[in-house]
């Protein structure tokens, strides 16, 4: 039986897919985006971080591990937990990251389990990983969670560490193959927070077109440096600027008035 390296599991999520859903979260990324939120999803491996606890009403700075190795049937366990909720909600699981596409054989192994056991399933990804993995996996997948960050090859590059070519050639995949997706676009401001970046996504996405049961946006929150800090990791200075509410208001009708769902996400 595989082993997956798993950095968190939240039971009873409400953000990652529809209904009630256990989000289990795969350890490893190989994307640096500079607005990253997790930046203890990247290495794949466990890593020590520094957290405070209390305990006898004292706060205690403690050392802990991130990242833990779980087999497919522990994961399980713990998934049918809730099955009721699944079945009452229309909920299931969801297998984000990092990015969980690269622990592939851990996540083909869960999703067949899900399907034996007859739980929903959505994989939220980043979309940056090999053609013949990313067909692999969506192919078992019931819903993608698709991210889309920026339509120009140069600003991805720049804020991500890699190029947007193959995330745009497995989103293409979806339109005749793959199942249907909800596109997360987080709005980050100097990266694609400008009308004709929006239009352009909105193109890109016309293409998949019906593929598409809706389109989040998720505005830039501030990310502090003290969870780099507690990681031990060097703070590259995130992204300067807000993203205010009638900015997101304006995309949202870019979306809307193409014809799709929309909906401004947390
Ligand atoms: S793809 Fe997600 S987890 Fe990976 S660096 Fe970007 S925001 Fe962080």
């Amino acid at each position: 039986m595989n082993k997956g390296l798993i950095f968190d599991i939240r039971r009873y999520s409400v953000h990652d897919g529809p209904g009630i859903r256990t989000t289990v979260f795969l350890k490893g990324c190989n994307l640096r985006c500079a607005w990253c939120h997790n930046p203890e999803s990247w290495l794949s491996e466990p890593q020590p971080i520094k957290r405070v606890r209390s305990m006898n009403g004292h706060k205690h700075e403690v050392t802990e591990t991130v990242g833990k190795w779980y087999t497919a049937a522990e994961v399980m366990n713990i998934i049918l937990k809730d099955r009721l909720f699944y079945e009452e909600s229309g909920g299931g699981v969801t297998f984000s990251g990092g990015e969980p596409m690269l622990q592939e054989e851990f996540l083909t192994e869960m999703l067949s389990l899900c399907k034996e056991n007859e739980i929903h399933t959505a994989v939220d990804t980043s979309g940056f990983v090999e053609a013949e993995t990313f067909r692999s996996v969506a192919g078992r997948a019931n819903l993608l969670l698709y991210d889309i960050k920026s339509p120009d090859e140069g600003v991805h590059l720049a804020n991500t560490g890699a190029g947007n070519r193959q995330i745009l050639e497995n989103l293409n995949w979806i339109k005749d193959n793959g199942p249907d997706i909800i596109i997360r676009i987080p709005v980050i401001p100097g990266v694609n927070n400008k009308p004709g970046e929006m239009r352009n996504i909105r193109d890109i996405l016309s293409v998949v077109g019906n593929r598409i049961r809706r389109i989040d946006l998720l505005p830039y929150h501030r990310l502090g440096r003290q969870k780099f800090e507690n990681l031990g990791m060097t703070y590259n200075g995130g992204i300067e600027g807000e993203i205010g509410k009638d900015e997101i208001i304006s995309f949202m009708k870019i979306f809307s008035e193409a014809g799709f769902r929309v909906k401004k996400g947390g």
